[in-house]
């Protein structure tokens, strides 16, 4: 499994940073699952190792444009691909008509078969229930949308048993309904023990795969070899938590122990926190207090604020500033303000160090992922 971070930009993108996006590559099939697709991530996708057509399923967090406004126009590049199964695109309610909309009002057709999956809003998303009921009715029934309700233990149940792995979606706290994914993958086969076969004198061969399977297997000369002595134990499937934007994601802390990687927003730096917590953002320390709270084993961090730069694009801005000084240009001058403002997310990073010993990373975009199998 495979994390590839396509936007990592707050509210806009800019030539620094995509809106927000992200890819997961499952494992043991080559789907790709989509989160959020903020303006411009079929660019992202393009500049990436990533195919468009492999994706299969798109996960919205919430329905603020910058996690939004590249869905149809990616949608509508991805009609000239030949897919072979339908594209599940999940959310929050109104994704249906924020996408049938804006097809419909730019005379724009879909050449896949699609279906939309929406999670109706409960009382933690402090949306107006009346409100969530007349939205609800004035959907027409449709093979193309169905809605989805939260369980009783708290979570929205979405995919069972799909590429290996269950999803699910969990409530957390923005300015508008918003939600965090788990995907749990299932627990998978022991490693194989060929050298133990060998030691054994015996020749590996087509049975092989039965003795993968769990079967026990019998051999020309009449030997019976039973899994147990060459398939090692089940290795436990590994366990993700992307969440959207988010000042308390407190409700995910149950669901998520143990999680394999946090991918968390860090919109503002510590010293902002009053500024992150009003406008549904968080900070290093909030992110981290939440990984450690979930004892995740490793903090991916995005969703910068376009002030924090990328420590790449700070010395190629640097190289391009020295080069203007150096020619006498009339923006050098200009320029030698905004050197005070620079910031990287070198700060973000440092303060999320400063309250956990766990990995953190901040994830630039194009940053790459692998999560590894728990030993
Ligand atoms: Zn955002
Ligand atoms: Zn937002």
């Amino acid at each position: 499994m495979e994390l590839i971070f396509l936007g990592t930009g707050s509210n806009n993108p800019s030539p620094h940073r995509g809106a927000s996006s992200l890819a997961l590559r499952v494992s043991g099939t080559s789907n790709v699952y989509l989160f959020d697709c903020g303006e411009g991530t079929q660019i992202q996708i393009q500049r990436s190792s990533l195919r468009a057509s492999r994706i299969t399923k798109i996960f919205i967090t919430h329905l603020h444009g910058d996690h939004l406004f590249g869905l149809p126009g990616f949608l509508c590049t991805l009609s000239s691909s030949v897919l072979t199964s339908p594209v599940m695109i999940y959310g929050p309610l109104g994704l249906r008509e924020f996408i049938e909309t804006t097809l419909r009002l730019s005379y724009s057709w879909l050449s896949f078969k699609y279906e939309i999956v929406e999670l109706i809003p409960n009382a933690y998303d402090g949306v107006d229930e009346n409100l969530i009921k007349t939205t609800i009715d004035k959907q027409e029934k449709s093979e193309k949308c169905r809605t989805v309700t939260m369980n009783e233990d708290g979570r929205y149940h979405l995919i069972a048993n799909d590429d290996n792995c269950a999803v699910y979606a969990i409530s957390i706290k923005h300015r508008v309904p918003t939600y965090g994914y788990i995907i749990i993958e299932n627990d998978l086969p022991g490693k194989f023990d060929i050298q133990k076969l060998q030691q054994s004198g015996i020749k590996p061969g087509p049975f092989c795969s039965r003795l993968k399977a769990g079967e026990s297997v019998t051999l020309d000369d009449g030997r019976v070899l039973s899994p147990l002595d060459y398939v090692g134990p089940s290795r436990t499937g590994r366990r993700l938590v992307i969440l959207g934007d988010c000042c308390d994601a407190s409700n995910i802390i149950p669901h998520a122990q143990n999680c394999d990687v946090l991918v968390h927003e860090c919109t503002h730096d510590n010293t902002l926190r009053e500024k992150a917590i009003e406008f549904g953002h968080s900070t290093p320390l909030m992110a981290t207090t939440l990984a450690e709270k979930c004892n995740a084993k490793c903090l991916l961090l995005n969703h910068f604020s376009q002030r924090y730069k990328s420590k790449s694009i700070e010395n190629k801005e640097n190289v391009v500033k020295k080069s203007k000084k150096e020619q006498g240009g009339a923006e050098a001058g200009e320029n030698e303000d905004e050197d005070d403002d620079d910031v990287t997310v070198d700060l973000l990073l440092e303060q999320a160090k400063q309250s956990t010993t766990k990995p953190v990373f901040i994830a630039d975009d194009f940053f790459t992922y692998t999560i590894p199998l728990s030993k």
